[in-house]
């Protein structure tokens, strides 16, 4: 059962070592952990959620910007408009300013020609150069009181509009309008009308009546017959017919009179003006063709277009900016979902520390491992809160190596640890120097295998490989002994008997010759002697037996010796965590033995040495191995092994009885270890002893001697 634990244990130690340097390798492959882990999920939600805000901020921002840009240019162009149109009205106001100053000359021309009562022929000869000089006079009439035409003259400029038909077509008119001009005493204007002529075209003309007044006396009127469209082009013609078409309409819009033509396919501009006349009102009415069809009527408009544009431009970079930025930050979330993922699904401890030696990371595996958390380890530099006390000088001078930029074995090194709680474990450790992306070493990262399990596997086959060695050793011993009692029962049977019957003989003393009697005790004695021969030859076979192995004795230097014993010393050592330390004297002579026992002595001191320290009272847990040269005034010299522990000593009770076989303190013991350890350096003439050591423990003592000298 345990074995199998151990060989699934080790296949998962196998598996995260590979892991762990693969971590340490730091080369992965991101698209295969992008799964449904729940904090892949969660990250992905928040990135999307953050994602769509995002999308619909920068299309609210854009909406904006163009909402405003189409504003910016709707509203310069209105501008221009308006400005258009307040110029127009202004013209249209001077024009109508125009128009009455021009009728005001006129009648001010009339008066002139009304004064004094000039006969008819010389009012003629008056009138007709006026009517040269106004384009816009087409006749002029005297009438009396009664509006009878007196004289009348038509303007040489035009051919004659009226006759007398239509003369008399608009009399009552005339006669309405004289009326008022007599009754205002001043200027009366008729409305208008239209006088066809025989070419099928005709005119808009309006009457002016101005009375004739002499010494406050009403003689007559002067009848003043205006064409509109001359009126228009001799008045304001030259200013405003250039650009303008100005014309007289009527309250529906009807045009009257017009004057100007405009181009096509410009933007129209209205503005219209009443001209309040006695008598009548004339209705002006301007439109302008300016240049605001253009989408870019001037340079105000076309600055906040380009400018708009430029800043549309501006913004599609920025939106595409941002996508990149979007894609990186997803993919950013990716990889470091997957690198939390594989550090938080980790069996291996990880561990990073800067160039100081301060720990920058921990992975949650190291955390549980040594049952700190993280917070307590970040920052941490040494001696670190996981280090045995014993180990801090050691492990102080391993980290200065390190950081002083020895790189560690790749196959990794042992160490202990010791957990929160105290209790110590094994751990292998795998150290490599930590790379930043400009190729700069900014610190170690370290990943850890807790082993324990593998070394109590170990250590369970090794002690049962000591334990069926012990059983068949004590099997070999108890062979031997059921040998020796079968074979000295007989003889010791025999001797037995012919004792007996010797002594019976003795006894009875008063039967038989006395002659008889000694030959049979003489018989008896020999008997006796022949079976304690027999005996004493059993006994000696066993002897040879032992001896036999003084031929199996070599010459060995004591370093090679240690050296054997060593890796067991060690696994043993690590399992109860003890610290070994080997000092070696100067010169030491090679030693004559026999190799495999002496090895058994010094595994079986030392083992009891580190059994004597697995104990919680015990903190510093030191074994040390010491040979030297011993003082000697022989012809071979001596070299004196001593193994040192620091445990709790022995007792004077126990110390009687120390060398005694079978006794033991030990559940487990079979108390036979030191006995067997004192026959074999006996055997080899040495001698083994022990005493107190200072400050604590025992120092176990033997001598061997060193192979003469050829
Ligand atoms: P075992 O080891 O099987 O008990 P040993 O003959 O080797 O047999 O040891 C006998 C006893 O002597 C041990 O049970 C132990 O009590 C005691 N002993 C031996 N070595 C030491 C030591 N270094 N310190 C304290 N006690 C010791």
């Amino acid at each position: 059962m345990d074995r199998a634990q151990g060989d699934q244990s080790n296949g998962r130690s196998c598996c995260t070592l590979s892991l762990a340097k693969l971590l340490l390798m730091t080369s992965h492959d991101t698209s295969s952990l992008q799964n449904k882990h729940p904090v892949w999920q969660l990250i992905k939600y928040a990135t999307r959620s953050f994602t769509d805000r995002r999308f619909s901020l920068w299309l609210a921002l854009v909406g904006l910007v163009v909402a405003l840009l189409v504003t910016l240019v709707w509203l310069a162009g209105r501008y221009e408009a308006s400005q258009y149109q307040a110029e127009l009205d202004r013209d249209t106001a001077d024009a109508v300013n125009d128009l009455r100053n021009g009728f005001s000359n006129h009648i001010v021309t009339l008066q002139n020609l009304q004064a004094g009562s000039l006969s008819p022929k010389l009012w003629q000869a008056e009138v007709k150069p006026l009517l040269s000089q106004n384009r816009s006079w087409l006749r002029i009439e005297r009438r009396d009181l009664k509006g009878l035409v007196l004289d009348a003259v038509a303007s040489p400029l035009k051919p004659n509009l009226f006759d007398d038909k239509n003369r008399m077509n608009e009399q009552a008119e005339i006669v309405q309008t004289c009326l008022r001009s007599k009754r205002l005493n001043g200027p009366a204007y008729s409305r208008s009308y239209f006088v066809p002529q025989a070419n099928g075209i005709g005119l808009e003309v309006m009457e002016m009546c101005l009375p004739i007044i002499e010494q406050g006396t009403s003689l007559g009127f002067t009848l003043l017959t205006y064409g509109l469209q001359e009126v228009l082009a001799t008045t304001l013609g030259e200013t405003y017919g250039r650009r303008n078409e100005v014309s007289f309409i009527e309250p529906d819009g009807t045009r009257l009179a017009v004057h100007g033509t405009l181009p096509r396919a410009k933007r129209l501009f209205t503005a219209t003006q009443l001209i309040d006349l006695p008598g009548t009102t004339l209705m002006l009415r301007m439109d302008g063709r300016r240049a605001a069809p253009d989408l870019f009527p001037n340079i105000l408009p076309a600055l906040v277009t380009a400018m708009s544009i430029a800043l549309v431009s501006v913004l599609v970079l920025l939106v595409k900016d941002s996508r990149r930025r979007l894609k990186a930050e997803r993919d950013l979330a990716d990889a470091l979902a997957f690198r939390k993922a594989m550090e938080d699904s980790l069996v291996t401890g990880l561990r990073a520390r800067d160039l100081k030696g301060r720990i920058t990371y921990v992975n949650p595996a190291f955390c549980q491992m040594v049952g700190f958390d993280a917070d307590q380890l970040l920052g941490q530099s040494a001696p670190m809160p996981y280090w045995p006390p014993e180990m801090v000088g050691e492990y102080q001078q391993r980290q200065a190596v390190r950081l002083a930029g020895n790189a560690p074995p790749r196959e990794g090194f042992e160490s202990v640890f010791i957990r929160k709680d105290g209790s110590r474990f094994p751990v292998l450790i795998f150290e490599a120097p930590l790379i930043n992306v400009l190729g700069e070493q900014t610190g170690w990262m370290s990943a850890f295998l807790d082993i324990s399990e593998q070394r109590r596997i170990e250590e369970f086959s090794r002690s049962t490989q000591e334990r069926l060695q012990a059983t068949a050793r004590l099997a070999t011993v108890g062979e031997m002994a059921s040998l020796l009692s079968h074979e000295l029962n007989q003889p010791l049977a025999a001797i037995s008997s012919y004792a007996t019957g010797s002594l019976n003989l003795l006894k009875r003393s008063d039967h038989g010759d006395a002659a008889h009697r000694l030959s049979d005790l003489q018989m008896a004695f020999e008997r006796i002697s022949e079976q304690a021969g027999r005996a004493g030859k059993v006994i000696n076979s066993v002897h040879d037996f032992v001896r036999r192995r003084d031929q199996d004795k070599e010459v060995v230097s004591p370093q090679a010796l240690i050296n054997a014993v060593m890796p067991l010393v060690l696994l043993q050592a690590q399992k109860l965590h003890v610290r070994v330390e080997t000092k070696l004297g100067e010169r030491l002579s090679p030693i004559l033995c026999d190799r495999t026992m002496v090895e058994q002595v010094l595994l079986n001191l030392a083992r009891n040495g580190m059994q004597a320290m697995d104990h919680p009272d015990c903190r510093t847990r030191l074994l040390s191995l010491q040979i030297k040269r011993a003082p000697s005034s022989e012809s071979h010299g001596w070299v004196e092994f001593s193994v040192i522990d620091l445990g709790l000593g022995i007792s004077p009770e126990i110390a009687k009885q120390l060398f005694t076989p079978f006794f033991t303190t030990k559940a487990e013991g079979m108390g036979l270890g030191l006995s067997l350890c004192r026959t074999v350096v006996e055997q080899h003439g040495g001698h083994l002893e022990f005493e107190a050591h200072e400050p604590s423990g025992t120092l176990f003592r033997f001598t061997l001697p060193t192979a003469p000298e050829l």
